[in-house]
């Protein structure tokens, strides 16, 4: 047994060892979020001084339009009257700042109803109390805390950190594939032979694999997403899911960055952002199964343009301040340029069930033939 103070990776070899290889989602939940160690703990890691930056770090402009969206389709999803504003995951409080700039600007009532924040770690909660003092704030650990209003808000970046579990296929039969140890280092390893009950959240997997295939889901997005889509479908409202993330469960894409760099995934427990990329294709299921409904997921890119960044932008520009200019428009080219973030990230909609595409999602009606 190790000693309550030794370091986290002492302890997670030392649980490894008692009870043999762990799963993917406990070996990054426990790097992201342990009492003590946990990467998130501490809150110090977005921004450029951090180790990553997100979209509202980028350019408050991001943040602006999300609201500016959100006020403008409120009356179709429930109103604004007796909402409530919600964000998952908030880090360090800027894209709520900035959305509640967004809603004043554009008159919405939505900037003067309660903010919920669903947020886990205390070091971030402490920042962004100091941050959001407008509007009134209530921190939830749980979606069921919510009230019974209808819902405008908001997750960026927040289900890429939700723990991910992965299956390999080796020797004709899928495998749970964990982390155990090699020697003194974390490593990948081949876990018992997946049950057909094991592999329900999986489907579908593909017909014909190949040696070392590997498929990937997320259990606690999926609860998570369950939770949301049932508060919508009852109670209205509408929420965007942005991230970096595709529409299939296939390979494995668990990644971690430090210093604005890549990092094997498994080599510095608590000390990187460790995340996967969003399956959207598994949250739209969920959301369907609860009696709602994900639109998108489109390009960030196609998204904001098509609701005007590039005009609002342009409204915005110095010419007699050269660098400010020069870093406007690099702002907004990090966001939209596909070589950026602007295709890798996706933006997604939960909203009640029904028709139509709102602003900002015209390719998917396009790729959708409707
Ligand atoms: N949305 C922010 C921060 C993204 S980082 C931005 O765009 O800058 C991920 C955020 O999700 C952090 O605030 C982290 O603490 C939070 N988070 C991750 N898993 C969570 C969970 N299960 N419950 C609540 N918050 C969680």
């Amino acid at each position: 047994m190790t000693h309550p103070a030794a370091s986290l990776t002492d302890r997670l070899r030392d649980e490894i060892d008692t009870t043999g290889p762990i799963s993917v989602s406990r070996f990054m939940q426990a790097c992201l979020f342990d009492d003590t160690d946990g990467y998130y703990h501490k809150g110090e890691a977005i921004g450029a001084s951090g180790d990553f930056i997100t979209a509202p770090e980028v350019s408050q402009i991001f943040g602006e339009m999300l609201a500016a969206m959100l006020a403008y389709i409120a009356p179709y999803f429930a109103g604004s009257e007796a909402a409530i504003r919600f964000e998952a995951g908030p880090g360090r409080g800027t894209l709520a700042a900035d959305m509640q700039r967004g809603y004043e600007m554009c008159g919405s009532a939505l900037a003067n109803r309660p903010l919920y924040l669903l947020e886990k770690s205390d070091g971030f909660r402490d920042q962004q109390k100091a941050r959001l003092s407008e509007a009134p704030l209530v921190m939830i650990e749980d979606m069921a805390d919510l009230p019974a209003a209808p819902l405008f808000g908001v997750a960026n970046e927040f289900f890429d950190a939700l723990g991910v579990d992965q299956v390999i296929w080796q020797n004709g039969q899928w495998h749970h594939r964990l982390v155990g140890l090699s020697g003194e280092e974390f490593a990948f390893v081949i876990g018992p032979v997946c049950t057909s009950e094991d592999l329900i959240p999986y489907a579908p997997l593909p017909e014909a694999p190949a040696e070392g295939d590997i498929c990937e889901t997320s259990p606690q997005s999926a609860a998570i997403m369950a939770q949301m889509a049932q508060h919508i479908a009852h109670h209205g409202g509408a929420l965007l899911v942005i991230d970096y993330g595709k529409s299939d469960q296939l390979g494995d894409t668990l990644q971690a960055v430090a210093n604005h760099r890549p990092v094997p995934p498994l080599s510095v427990c608590g000390m990187a952002d460790i995340t996967h990329w969003v399956d959207f294709r598994q949250l739209a299921q969920v959301a369907e199964a609860a009696q709602a409904r994900l639109i998108g997921p489109v390009p960030q890119g196609r998204f904001l343009l098509e609701l005007g960044i590039a005009e609002r932008a342009e409204a915005l520009r110095h010419p007699d301040m050269p660098e400010q200019d020069r870093q406007l428009l690099a702002a907004i080219d990090r966001l939209v340029s596909p070589a950026q973030m602007g295709h890798a990230f996706k933006v997604a909609l939960l909203v009640p069930q029904g028709d139509g595409v709102p602003p900002g999602f015209a390719s998917y009606q396009t790729e959708e033939g409707g």
